[in-house]
């Protein structure tokens, strides 16, 4: 049965504002080690255990749950991506030509307010959990792979990530299993547009980009 629990608005601004951290001091992937020790820093604040002996900038923490027959794991990507930031906000990125355009400061500030909600009501918390902060979803191969060569998901039962999706209306959520998403990639086509080109060749042109994509 499905079991709602009331989080309190002081933690949704919370979450906010570790977003807005996040978005301010983007890293690429592999090079999340602000990212990672800011993590680190938090969930060693909350109580919750660090387990050791993963490739660092990779944060794994981890939540004895009041049963703890289970063990699942909860993950959130850390890196941004090598783009320039349009636009004007007080909390736009510090870094040239590094952005999180793709929505992972979220995830991490997530997976934060998460982990604070259930170091802080444990007692709600009966299977254990992992919380896997994962460098290097952009690169290929992803750090996913390193982390699981590593063994990070040896005891786990279950594992959920998420990612923001811009479509979505605000108050939804969407659920797919399996490949969902996937890494940034650069393409880069030339459209010799010769005089008299008809306007239903050039329409074919960009609807086979769109499909490409
Ligand atoms: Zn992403």
């Amino acid at each position: 049965m499905l079991q709602t629990i009331n989080v309190d608005s002081a933690l949704k601004d919370w979450a906010i504002e570790q977003r807005r951290h996040f978005h301010q001091y983007p890293e690429l992937s592999g090079q999340e080690f602000n990212t990672g020790s800011y993590v680190r820093k938090a969930l060693e604040e909350f109580g919750i255990s660090i387990v050791e002996g993963f490739s660092e900038p990779n944060v794994i923490g981890y939540l004895q749950g009041t049963e703890g027959k289970k063990t699942i794991a909860l993950r959130a990507d850390m890196d941004a991506l090598p783009m320039v930031e349009e636009g004007e906000k007080p909390f736009k990125s510090t870094v040239p030509g590094v952005f999180h355009g793709c929505g992972h400061d979220g995830h991490t500030a997530i997976l934060l307010a998460v982990a604070k909600w259930m170091s802080s009501n444990r007692h709600e918390v009966k299977n254990n959990i992992k919380f896997i902060f994962q460098s290097s979803e952009e690169a290929s191969p992803s750090g996913a792979q390193q982390l699981v060569k590593e063994g990070v998901l040896e005891d786990v039962d279950a594992i959920y990530g998420i990612h923001l999706m811009q479509n979505l209306p605000l108050g939804k959520i969407g659920f797919a299993t399996g490949p969902a998403m996937h890494r940034a990639m650069t393409l880069i086509s030339r459209l010799k547009e010769s005089e008299g080109m008809e306007a239903s060749r050039r329409q074919r042109w960009i609807q086979s980009i769109f499909l490409l994509i």
